[in-house]
């Protein structure tokens, strides 16, 4: 049994792929007007060869970042869309019980419930004391 009503189903999909769309034409203008050289998405071949980047390769350092940012986002959208198309949307990744149509709505690639983002982020801020 699908734990999403399909309005909602329906209103994810529309959201998702408009986010993926907003998102590799955010990625491609900016590419587009930057050097020809540079690929839309494929940061994960330039890991690790910046450490001694002098200073006026910085912005292009800090460029890649911001890609690889996206890139990830655009991998929670893929790996949601993909959910939604296999009928596994609206389950919590950790404990597998159903996350609420609202938060869902709130936001289209959530993964978790909320008693396990809560976890999540308790865990994150362990031993950093709060970060706000
Ligand atoms: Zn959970």
């Amino acid at each position: 049994m699908p734990p999403l009503s399909p309005s909602v189903s329906e209103q994810l999909n529309k959201r998702l792929h408009e986010a993926r769309a907003d998102l590799l034409e955010t990625v491609r203008s900016r590419t587009a007007s930057d050097d020809d050289e540079a690929p839309a998405i494929g940061p994960l071949a330039h890991q690790g060869q910046s450490d001694d980047a002098p200073q006026s390769e910085m912005i292009s350092h800090i460029e890649q970042h911001l890609a690889e940012h996206e890139t990830a986002l655009l991998r929670e959208i893929e790996v949601a869309i993909g959910k939604l198309e296999s009928g596994g949307a609206g389950i919590c990744e950790s404990c597998g019980c159903d996350i609420p149509e609202a938060r869902l709505l709130a936001t289209p690639t959530v993964r978790l419930c909320i008693a396990c983002q809560e976890q999540l982020e308790k865990d994150q801020h362990t031993g950093r004391g709060p970060s706000m």
